[in-house]
């Protein structure tokens, strides 16, 4: 009765694992463009921690051999201490506000790369529909 709970979960959990893993590229592709670096390292932290308890789970349900277990394992390890090593060197390299400042200033760039005009004044970039400079407040346009 327990084996069979155990395998109908396991199951349940496979599919679970399985269809995003089909689905990666579109997804991973759209989250690029919607969210920083760091988002995506979290988030890809989660999805390998998940797989390890899982892979614990139908290890010990029975339904993989020592052997699979382990080398299953090693490799989910070796994933997701690649992914620690990259969140860390992410914090560590920059503080953690330059970070938010360069995706800031990249998010910026990005929305405004085609309309943009100096102040006359302080000479920041502002979208040309501003009619007054964002930083210093002068006038753009005459
Ligand atoms: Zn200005």
């Amino acid at each position: 009765m327990v084996y069979l709970f155990c395998g109908l979960l396991g199951g349940a959990i496979l599919a679970a694992i399985c269809t995003p893993l089909f689905r990666k590229e579109t997804t991973l592709e759209s989250a690029i463009i919607e969210e920083t670096q760091w988002d995506l390292l979290q988030r890809k932290k989660e999805v390998i921690l998940g797989n390890i308890q899982d892979l614990e789970f139908e290890y010990k349900c029975g339904k993989l051999s020592e052997e699979d277990y382990q080398k299953i394992r090693a490799e989910m390890n070796a994933e997701a201490a690649q992914v620690f090593q990259q969140v860390e060197s992410l914090e560590s390299s920059a503080d953690l506000d330059a970070l938010i400042r360069r995706e800031i200033s990249a998010r910026k760039t990005r929305s405004n790369s085609v309309t943009q005009t100096s102040c006359p004044s302080c000479g920041s970039k502002n979208p040309t529909t501003n009619k007054f400079c964002a930083d210093c407040g002068a006038k753009l346009k005459p």
